[in-house]
């Protein structure tokens, strides 16, 4: 059967029809999905906030060394050169945020987003600490001016300014690193300007989204939930309602009527202010709290529960739901292609760089008989640790080697330039002869340290 939805009035929920906000004050909720939820925020909010401070391989986990163009990752450490593999890194979170959308609907936005996790795990409650509850917060807001009411906002508003300012500096110790952050913070602002401004800015966005732009930057800014309905289909997991079940709703106690008394439970617990039984609409940010608030009623009125739940558009119109279907396969086969191109890019990328430079001017010179050709290596440490570095030459070729400095000791991720001096007679001169060295890092086996690097050797007529 298909299911036929009320016509309703079409715009933003929390936007009133002449353009004024509508502010949400959605009311507090309890249940199994909040619980998991609230575990969830702790666990994230904990990440987020120790990575920083979390040390793998001598170097922070998650570390964007701005000044000295360095990336850490989890005891892998990236220079410039290795900015490429990025692409890699952000396509494949978006590619999953993609797949996963199809499969689960909006699981990110309810359970993960930052901005869900600090809004609903941080500021709504400390709102809910100082204000109360919803009905005590509506009204006090609708009443004058009172001591009562100025204090708890003042004090609302500096905890979240400090809360803010936190945060900025969390942010920042993601690209500047902690003893450098501690260091400025103990001297005047007018010694770094650029950090100080960035805090500032970055603690003012954050104290106006958390404090009064909320549930808006879902829905005006954010391009995810835009999107969404050109990644699901009517086999995705959404929030629904159970619209066979509910209708007509009304009284518990007339039989006629469907499960669903008319209570709006789950209109006022919902963070944007949507009625969800007016089907799947594009300001659902997937938190379940509908689910929770509909299930302690049914439990109340000695329903069963999942009147409002998880489930997809087919399931909730009582039809079969299929897994296979074109999008995921298709979905699939980019996310293999995917996956076949990062392990490639990753197997490309070795411990260290060496690259034959050639000096500005002459190519080479011919000194008694003999061509020289002066060249310098480039050599980039791209481990985590301090190495050893061996230059050999490979003498198959003929060609003689002057090399100052065999063993060479690179920080992480420092570098240096080798000279080195290649000579061949004239005589043995033949096109396509290539100077060859081998660069090793000392202790490690050959397959992984060790690299061939060669360039051409030029001389008269090659
Ligand atoms: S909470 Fe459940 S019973 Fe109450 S209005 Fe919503 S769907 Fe109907
Ligand atoms: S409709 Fe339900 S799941 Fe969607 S945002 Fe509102 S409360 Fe959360």
């Amino acid at each position: 059967m298909t299911t036929r939805l009320p016509v309703v009035d079409e715009h933003a929920s929390s936007i009133r029809s002449d353009g004024s906000r509508n502010y949400v004050h959605p009311a507090d909720v309890k249940g199994r999905f909040t619980r998991l939820r609230y575990i969830i925020f702790a666990a994230l909010i904990a990440i987020y906030v120790l990575l920083p401070f979390v040390k793998i391989g001598g170097h922070p986990a998650v570390f964007m060394d701005i000044v000295n163009r360095r990336f850490y990752l989890f005891g892998g450490v990236f220079n410039a050169q290795d900015f490429w593999l990025m692409f890699f890194l952000l396509s494949g979170i978006g590619l999953t945020l993609v797949v996963v959308t199809a499969v689960k609907g909006r699981l990110w936005c309810g359970y993960a987003c930052p901005h869900t996790v600090f809004l609903e795990g941080v500021f709504r409650r400390i709102e809910r600490l100082i204000e109360g509850p919803r009905a005590q917060r509506l009204r006090r807001n609708a009443a004058g001016l009172t001591f009562d009411k100025l204090w708890r906002k003042t004090l609302k508003h500096a905890v979240y300014i400090v809360i803010a300012l936190s945060l900025s500096h969390v942010f920042i110790s993601y690209f500047v690193s902690l003893p450098s952050l501690v260091d400025m913070v103990q001297r005047s602002p007018a010694e770094h300007p650029t950090a100080f401004t960035w805090v500032i800015v970055m603690s003012a966005i954050l104290w106006f989204n958390f404090a009064w732009f909320r549930e808006q930057l879902c829905l005006i800014i954010c391009p995810y939930g835009r999107l969404q309905s050109a990644m699901t289909d009517r086999d995705t997991m959404v929030i629904g309602y159970d619209y066979n079940r509910g209708e007509p709703r009304g009284k518990a106690s007339d039989p006629s009527n469907g499960d669903c008394i008319d209570c709006k439970r789950c209109v006022v617990v919902c963070p944007t202010g949507i009625d969800i039984r007016n089907g799947l609409q594009m300001e659902c940010v997937g938190c379940a709290a509908c689910v929770d608030a509909c299930d302690e009623i049914m439990a109340k009125i000695d329903r069963p529960q999942g009147l409002v739940r998880y489930d997809s558009l087919n399931g909730l119109e009582g039809k079969s739901k299929r897994m296979s279907r074109p999008r995921l396969l298709f979905y699939g086969g980019i996310a293999t292609l995917w996956l076949v191109g990062a392990v490639f890019a990753f197997a490309q990328s070795s411990a260290f760089e060496a690259n034959v430079l050639r000096h500005e001017g002459a190519p080479f010179a011919v000194v008694d008989g003999q061509v020289r050709n002066s060249v310098r290596i480039h050599l980039v440490n791209k481990t985590s640790d301090r190495q050893v570095f061996l230059v050999e030459p490979e003498s198959e070729t003929g060609i003689e080697y002057i090399i100052p400095q065999t063993r060479v000791e690179l920080d992480s991720l420092g570098s240096t330039y080798l000279p080195i001096l290649a000579m061949l007679s004239a005589d043995e001169m033949k096109p396509g002869i290539k100077l060859r060295l081998t660069i090793s890092m000392e202790g490690h086996d050959e397959r992984k340290g060790s690299r061939i690097v060669e360039a051409p050797f030029v001389g008269p007529g090659s």
